[in-house]
């Protein structure tokens, strides 16, 4: 089997995990009333496959003449990368700017792992890239949903794991079994856990050689005896597509991701005490993920130009001399990061044997540009829009005779527009700039796939100064 229905998704999520919500136990997921939400909008994935529109992005072909999704795909080439950023971007944007991640995240962890488990088996003769490799097969074949914990809980931000004031705020081995090891510790904010098959679990920074029992790295099936994932309720309240026209059918889930004395095969480890790969996985994993993450924003910054054009329009202010100016400022911000994604595909390099990874530094690039400019961008689209963003009628309101005629007149805009077009275009960028998936994307944009600092940091480590240095030099006259 390469490739999965939705229902298909759907029916292997019904498998007893350990789930709660608001302090209780969730017995189906599918069925929870906002977690279904979160099942439907990963369906997503599973249709474009189905969709003869999308097929040929969402889906290769394998050596054995069977289909697979794209996703799956260990990229080869430039080529491939941005084929893979456009299947991200085109699902995003399906998505009404919200990620799909099912599959997105944990390919990226599975490149990373590929090209990682091979240098430890050559300096410590371990098997872990035979096992990774059954692991990628056996998602691949059977088009599974895959999470990735990697962040740790880290209690003291200044303090490496054996520091901390208790020993398991990094996720750590407490037991090795001839048969496996015994893993404990707690990850945060990983998403879409409550609705994927597996989860693979990766170290979150470098580690020392006192360190060595927080250096691990396994993959498990979400039903595993003793995880326990205990979902945040953020973003969770009901919603209709008049007032929440983007997030009320759209959502991602994250959790806290609790391993209480975690079982894991041998055959599922993929890095057991190895501290000084647990530095380069971390941050070959992020080589890929901030990839992905750069490829997902595009819907979002698109959404982001559309929305000033849109209330520019609306609000009749489309020629005024500071409207152009924040446009031409928005626009420079979605097509900056367009090019850099695009850049950090075309710089790619294949170092390791049949695996390509896009540019470091580039890709870095474009994911601090993106964040680092995301508030001023918000600031730009919120100020076109006006202050009924947050303070406009209900669709109730227009639905009611005695007063949807009043909003229809005082609540319009330049001639031709009444009070509903304007409120539903109101409302969508009320969505995407305030409120809980406003103040979502917000916190994402600054946090996920890494912090403003981790981003400044790789730029500085893979930026090799030397040739500017030099022509530096040779200016002053010192070469
Ligand atoms: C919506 C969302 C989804 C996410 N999904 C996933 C996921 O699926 N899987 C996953 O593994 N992770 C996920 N993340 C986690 C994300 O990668 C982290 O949020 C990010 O790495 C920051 O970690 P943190 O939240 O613990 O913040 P912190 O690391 O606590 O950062 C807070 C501040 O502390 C600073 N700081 C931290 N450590 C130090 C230090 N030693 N010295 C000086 N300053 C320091 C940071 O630079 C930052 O300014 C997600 C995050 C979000 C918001």
């Amino acid at each position: 089997m390469g490739l999965r229905t939705p229902q298909q998704y759907i029916d292997s999520l019904k498998d007893g995990r350990t789930v709660y919500y608001r302090g209780e136990r969730v017995p189906d997921v599918t069925t929870h009333p906002v977690i279904k939400k979160a099942v439907r909008h990963a369906c997503l994935d599973f249709e474009m496959a189905e969709n003869p529109e999308y097929r040929d992005l969402a889906v290769v072909t394998g050596e054995d003449g069977q289909p697979y999704s794209r996703y799956y795909k260990i990229p080869a080439s430039t080529d491939d990368l941005l084929q893979r950023s456009r299947l991200i971007e085109t699902a995003t944007a399906l998505g009404k700017t919200l990620v799909v991640l099912v599959k997105e995240i944990g390919t990226d962890a599975l490149f990373a792992l590929h090209r990682v488990a091979r240098q430890v088996d050559q300096k410590y003769e371990t098997d872990y890239h035979r096992r990774v490799e059954a692991f990628y097969r056996h998602c691949r074949d059977n088009d599974l949903a895959v999470s990735v914990a990697q962040t740790d809980v880290k209690g003291d931000r200044g303090l490496g794991p054996r520091d901390q004031p208790h020993p398991d705020y990094y996720t750590r081995i407490v037991e090795r079994r001839p048969d496996g090891i015994v893993v404990r510790g707690a990850k945060i904010h990983t998403s879409c856990t409550t609705n994927v098959n597996e989860l693979i679990v990766l170290p979150t920074r470098a580690m020392a050689e006192a360190d060595a029992d927080y250096a691990v790295s396994f993959a498990i099936p979400v039903d595993t005896p003793g995880l326990k994932l205990i979902a945040s309720p953020y973003g969770g309240s009901p919603k209709n597509e008049f007032d929440a026209p983007l997030s009320a059918e759209r959502k991602m889930m994250e959790t806290i991701t609790i391993f209480d004395d975690v079982f894991v095969p041998w055959e599922r480890v993929f890095l057991a005490g190895e501290y000084d790969f647990a530095g380069p996985l971390a941050l070959g994993f992020v080589e890929y993920h901030r990839f992905t993450a750069v490829s997902y924003k595009l819907p979002l910054v698109d959404a982001l130009v559309g929305s000033a054009l849109l209330m520019a329009d609306l609000n009749g202010i489309a020629r005024a001399a500071h409207v152009r100016d924040k446009l031409i400022r928005l626009i420079s911000y979605a097509e900056t990061l367009r090019a850099l994604t695009e850049m950090a595909a075309l710089r790619g390099r294949g170092d390791d044997p049949g695996i390509f990874a896009p540019d470091p530094l580039t890709t870095n690039m474009a994911k601090y540009h993106f964040a680092h400019g995301y508030h001023e961008a918000l600031q730009h689209v919120q100020d076109i829009a006006g202050g009924m963003l947050v303070t406009g009628p209900g669709a109730e309101d227009f639905a009611n005779p005695e007063t949807g005629d009043l909003l229809r007149k005082y609540l319009g805009g330049r001639a031709g527009v009444d009070g509903e077009v304007r409120t539903r275009a109101m409302n969508m960028v009320s969505d995407l700039t305030t409120g809980d998936f406003g103040g979502y994307h917000a916190v994402l944009a600054i946090h996920a796939e890494g912090s403003l600092e981790a981003e400044k940091l790789m730029i500085s480590r893979a930026y090799d100064g030397r040739r500017a240095l030099e022509y530096a030099k040779k200016l002053a006259g010192i070469a």
